[in-house]
């Protein structure tokens, strides 16, 4: 493919955020089935209109006034968050109410406080209950999809100027559609190819959670000198630079004889490549990586090629913010955001795969039901934030008493339940009385109280004590309820006559 090869005018900048938006979306519709997601963006001070219609039932206006309740209250600086909103009360958006929607929708705002740039406006069916839905999940989506039409525009403004970028509106199409950094790393050499001249690409990320280190995340080419999943602290490199300044760095061996060094400081000296320009993922200071092309030999540089691989990089920035949305979402419906045990559901999903596999295999399976002695005394006392800080203590405590094997989760407010498979119950007795004993001697501190806490737990084994998940969960709390009467702070083996305490 050339310039030559593209009709400069059929080039549409829309593909690039349709696919975008079309993917985020997707976010949505996959989290809550049956929602209705409708993108407006800002016209002018008093307007907004309707983007891309999910469908072709429009149920909604094609403008909305800035005048509707719901978004003068949002324009007037009261928050960023997604929040529901009664249909009844801004009826001026909808222009016909079907009978099986609920009461409201949700209402997510773009862009920077004070500047509504657009929102997204979820319809919900009526099967689909408040308590259900999770606002992060649409503050996360909206805020990406706010970002990526900023990208879009100045895409938009990019193409009035320079015919490279129509190219680069082409190649961005297609590695919109890469569902892996693998993939995108190999569609960008493909494309990349005809633009630059390169033997290698390479992606360096700094994760999230380690930002003191970088990391080779994927190497499109020839290894050498490089391993994939190696990471290394930063330091002062050419590749470093570019991560923390978001500018692009071009190097030539016979005209930067002496940098500190390109991946690390002092690699230059047996470094295999005359030529390397790195990109950074975002134009920003501190960004999330960046992409190396390296080469044997030294060519010229034209500024327009240089262009195409910035957006290119920036794109690849943007295509990772979506995989790691998607991996977040997904945290979202598995983990419990105070515990960051699994959640009710997943607890739930987990007890009957396991319980499956131990049936079929006959391996053992021993539940503990645990909860804490005298909690709401804490709450009364100190207050609910201090209860949720030692709740949080008490699952690393749990998580660390346990081998990774162990399935912990959050059953209910202090309640925890462990699933523990391939382990005698002997075993398992003494993890339990480990935790007993690691809460009973920990001294939680917080703002200068020191608190201390104990905990009842009930054991109950597959499948001598119940056969389904429901029954061993049972005779586990009717355990950990005998554990309670004695006194708590202990750990109970179930016995045939306990009953839990809703039947006691
Ligand atoms: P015992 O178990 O020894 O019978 O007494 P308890 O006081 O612990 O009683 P219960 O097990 O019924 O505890 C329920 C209390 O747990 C009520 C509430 O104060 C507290 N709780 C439940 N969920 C949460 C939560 O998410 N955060 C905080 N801070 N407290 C919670
Ligand atoms: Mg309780
Ligand atoms: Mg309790």
């Amino acid at each position: 493919m050339t310039l030559t090869d593209i009709d400069l005018l059929k080039i549409d900048t829309k593909p690039f955020f349709k696919s975008q938006l079309k993917h985020l979306l997707n976010i949505l519709y996959t989290v809550y089935p049956g929602i209705y997601v409708y993108f407006y963006a800002k016209t002018d001070d008093h307007s907004y209109s309707l983007q891309d219609p999910p469908t072709n039932k429009v149920h909604l206006f094609e403008t909305i006034s800035s005048d509707v309740p719901a978004i003068a209250a949002m324009l007037s600086g009261q928050g960023r968050e997604s929040l529901f909103i009664l249909n009844q009360e801004n009826a001026a958006i909808f222009s016909s109410e079907p009978d099986a929607w609920a009461e409201f929708s949700i209402l997510s705002p773009m862009g920077e406080s004070q500047k509504l740039t657009g929102f997204l406006l979820t319809i919900i069916p009526q099967e689909i209950s408040r308590d259900a839905i999770n606002l992060a999940v649409f503050n996360e989506v909206a805020a990406s999809i706010g970002a990526h039409s900023v990208t879009s525009e100045i895409v938009q403004t990019y193409k009035d100027r320079s015919d490279h970028l129509s190219v680069m509106l082409e190649v961005n199409t297609h590695l919109n559609v890469a569902a892996t950094k693998t993939d995108f790393l190999f569609e960008i050499t493909r494309f990349g190819k005809y633009f630059l001249q390169f033997d290698r690409a390479v992606l360096v990320l700094r994760p999230e959670n380690t930002p003191e280190y970088f990391m080779i995340d994927s190497i499109e080419g020839d290894e050498k000198g490089l391993q994939q999943g190696m990471s290394y602290p930063v330091f002062n490199s050419l590749v470093s630079q570019a991560i923390l300044t978001g500018q692009y760095f071009i190097y030539r061996k016979s005209q930067t004889p002496n940098p500190e060094g390109i991946y690390r400081t002092g690699d230059y000296e047996d470094y295999p490549y005359d030529q390397v320009i790195g990109f950074p993922l975002v134009k920003a200071k501190n960004g999330p990586g960046v992409l190396i092309l390296e080469a044997t030999g030294e060519y010229p540089v034209k500024p327009g090629e240089l262009g195409i691989f910035e957006m290119i990089s920036q794109s690849l920035g943007a295509a990772l913010t979506r995989f790691s949305l998607f991996e977040r979402l997904n945290n979202y419906a598995t983990i419990d955001t105070l515990t960051h045990l699994y959640n009710l559901r997943a607890l739930k999903q987990r007890f009957e795969e396991e319980l499956a596999r131990a049936g079929r295999y006959q391996n053992s399976l021993v539940v503990l039901f645990l909860d804490l002695d005298k909690f709401k005394l804490v709450n009364d006392t100190y207050g609910h934030l201090t209860g949720d800080f030692v709740l949080r203590e008490i699952s690393q405590i749990i998580r660390d008493s346990i081998r990774t094997s162990d399935i912990p989760g959050r059953y209910g407010g202090e309640e925890f339940v462990v699933i523990m498979v391939n382990a005698d119950a002997a075993a398992c007795m003494a993890s339990a009385k480990r935790i007993c004993a690691a809460v009973r001697d920990h001294h939680f501190e917080m703002n200068e109280i020191s608190i201390q806490n104990r905990v009842s737990i009930g054991l109950s084994e597959f499948p001598r004590d119940g056969e389904t998940m429901q029954e061993l969960i049972q005779s586990a709390d009717a355990a950990m309820y005998t554990a309670k009467r004695r006194g708590g702070d202990q750990v109970v083996k179930y016995e045939k006559g306990m009953v839990p305490k809703s039947r006691a």
